[in-house]
């Protein structure tokens, strides 16, 4: 499958069209930016490792019944995807208290929440993707009350199978960032899931090893990926 325009350049990846109307490709650039974007930096390799890694997890979850807009990985860079529409609402499963939960509510780093938490943001760069409660995402119409009650759900469903996947990989998986589209009348998962979307700690030892040592400028963000995806690799790989 041959990549034709450039439909859409985000912060970390862009979206190419293809020979077909209902299939895209979606490329994973070495850019990472947090804070809104006022932190960038071109990190070798990271594209790489996070296409390799998202890849692994979306053929993990739709092994386990998660419909997903993977199709196949084409290069180190790309994989084929659905052309879904993008429902403008961040799902955010918290299983420890982190990042902007912890500033929040003041709820110390670490803490173990007494269940999975989900939160909603709208996704807008412009706004700085702020947290909306259900009733926003009906009145705005970003999804109607069946649409995100599946989205809320298939994300719980998704928190216990990944947290088990990672959990097999001495990991502990702290939070992560869902995004879902439209496809064929069907809510599937879209984007990705990589150490850029995730909150990911080594079990025994506590050492982040995801996006919050970019982050904060812990140094050795990349290592901290591939050996997420070398762990991945010795578990799951054929
Ligand atoms: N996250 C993301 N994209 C966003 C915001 C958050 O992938 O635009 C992920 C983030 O990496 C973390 C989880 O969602 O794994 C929860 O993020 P949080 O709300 O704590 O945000 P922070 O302000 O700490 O980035």
């Amino acid at each position: 499958m041959e990549k034709r325009e450039l439909l859409y350049e985000g912060k970390a990846k862009a979206l190419y069209t293809t020979d077909s109307e209902n299939l895209l490709v979606q490329y994973f650039k070495d850019d990472t930016t947090a804070f809104d974007g006022a932190k960038k930096e071109k990190l070798e390799d990271k594209g790489v490792i996070n296409c390799a890694i998202s890849t692994k997890i979306f053929e993990f979850l739709e092994k386990n019944g998660i419909k997903t807009h993977f199709v196949e990985l084409l290069s180190p860079r790309e994989m084929l995807v659905k052309r879904c529409e993008i429902i403008p609402v961040e799902v955010v499963v918290r299983n420890i208290a982190a990042g902007s939960f912890s500033r929040r509510y003041g709820v110390k780093e670490g803490t173990v929440l007494k269940e999975p938490l989900t939160e909603l943001f709208y996704k807008s760069d412009e706004l700085h993707d702020p947290m909306v409660c259900p009733n926003h995402v009906y009145l705005f119409g970003w999804a109607s009350r069946e649409e995100l009650a599946f989205m809320i759900k298939e994300a719980l469903k998704i928190n216990e199978l990944l947290k088990n996947f990672f959990n097999n990989v001495d990991i502990t998986l702290v939070d992560f960032k869902l995004e879902f589209g439209r496809y064929n009348g069907e809510i599937i998962l879209a984007d990705e899931i990589t150490p850029d979307s995730c909150r990911l700690w080594d079990k025994s030892t506590g050492e982040v090893l995801d996006k919050d040592r970019f982050r904060r400028d812990m140094g050795k963000v990349v290592e901290s990926y591939k050996e997420i995806y070398r762990r991945i690799m010795e578990r799951y790989g054929e």
